[in-house]
């Protein structure tokens, strides 16, 4: 077997922890106090298991939460309601609504009404469109989080070939737009892409963000490629319901130059980004604050 290395994700996200504790620590020193809320609606157990990390991840940097349990019922001109109150609350510098929402809601609406300069997931159109020309937004920390990784193991992405395997709004495209910012030559797949593992196998580095168990084996693998496996799969293993990624770990490690486990891998980055998405806005908007508390006053007489 080929010498490889084992991307950690925790011990990535511990490091970007400790920059954003110091980043809140200063904030503090100006009497700011970053603040995150969360919206939680319905009782999906695994939305209730990522709101309590979230909150308690907050609370280890020093980001105050404030969090909203809304019931399955709710309705979207409700969820808005709620929306419209934490945009104009000046105290509140980050809003994050965890999804998916029930079904009868209107999630791009909803997405759409928080205000970009507080829309720490990075999926307002106006992030997205900021992202997608290369402007310094607040970014998805999913992808955020990959990037960091990519930058920490391969150092100079400039000119590298990266496949990103999967086009989602949250992952696959965001991914794609930060790779070409980071001056990558961008390849994206998706589940109508013709010859998909010849092209994979041409790249230098690989993000898998499909949502298969296992779908990536060597056969899609250049010798000597980087991956980033960024699925979470629960699967039946023998009687024993365990996660794995989009990569089939065991058959890529002899091909790979470095790999991210899972879980272990891109997981704890996310939330790591978005503590750090939190103190971004946080910062972003005390100076536009002070910006607009500092311009002239104009009169009109
Ligand atoms: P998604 O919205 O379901 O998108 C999956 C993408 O994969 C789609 O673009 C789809 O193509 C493509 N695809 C499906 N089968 C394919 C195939 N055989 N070959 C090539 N492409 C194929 O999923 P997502 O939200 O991006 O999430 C992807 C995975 O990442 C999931 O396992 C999810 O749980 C995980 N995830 C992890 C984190 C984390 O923090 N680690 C965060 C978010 C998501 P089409 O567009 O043509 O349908």
């Amino acid at each position: 077997m080929n010498a490889y290395t084992l991307i950690d994700g925790k011990a990535a996200a511990a490091r970007v922890l400790v920059q954003v504790r110091k980043d809140v620590d200063s904030l503090r020193e100006q009497d700011i106090q970053p603040a995150l809320a969360v919206i939680l609606v319905g009782c999906d157990p695994a939305s209730q298991v990522y709101v309590r990390n979230k909150i308690l991840r907050a609370e280890e940097v020093g980001i105050r939460s404030v969090e909203h349990r809304l019931s399955p019922d709710t309705s979207t001109a409700q969820l808005l309601n709620l929306i419209a109150t934490l945009n104009a609350d000046r105290s509140i510098n980050g809003i994050l609504l965890q999804l998916p929402l029930p079904a009868h809601m209107d999630e791009l609406r909803a997405l759409e009404a928080i205000a970009p300069d507080k829309d720490v997931d990075g999926f307002h159109s106006q992030n997205v469109g900021g992202l997608s020309q290369g402007r310094t937004v607040l970014a998805p920390c999913t992808p955020s989080g990959c990037l960091y990784l990519l930058e920490q193991t391969c150092g100079d992405l400039r000119g590298k070939h990266a496949v990103v395997i999967g086009r989602s709004n949250i992952v696959g495209k965001p991914m794609a737009a930060l790779l070409l910012k980071a001056d990558c030559s961008v390849t994206v797949l998706h589940s109508r892409s013709r010859d998909a593992q010849a092209l994979c196998r041409q790249a230098d580095i690989v993000i898998a963000a499909v949502g298969r168990p296992r779908l990536i084996n060597a056969s899609w693998l250049k010798p000597g490629a980087v991956v980033i496996d960024v699925g979470i799969n629960r699967i039946d293993d023998a009687g024993r319901s365990r996660l794995v990624g989009d990569v089939d770990f065991d058959s890529a490690l002899p091909h790979v130059a470095a790999i991210t486990p899972v879980p272990g891998g891109v997981g704890p980055m996310t939330i790591a980004f978005l503590m750090k998405n939190t103190v971004t806005a946080a910062l972003a908007q005390h100076q536009a604050q002070r910006s607009q508390s500092e311009a002239p006053c104009h009169s009109i007489y």
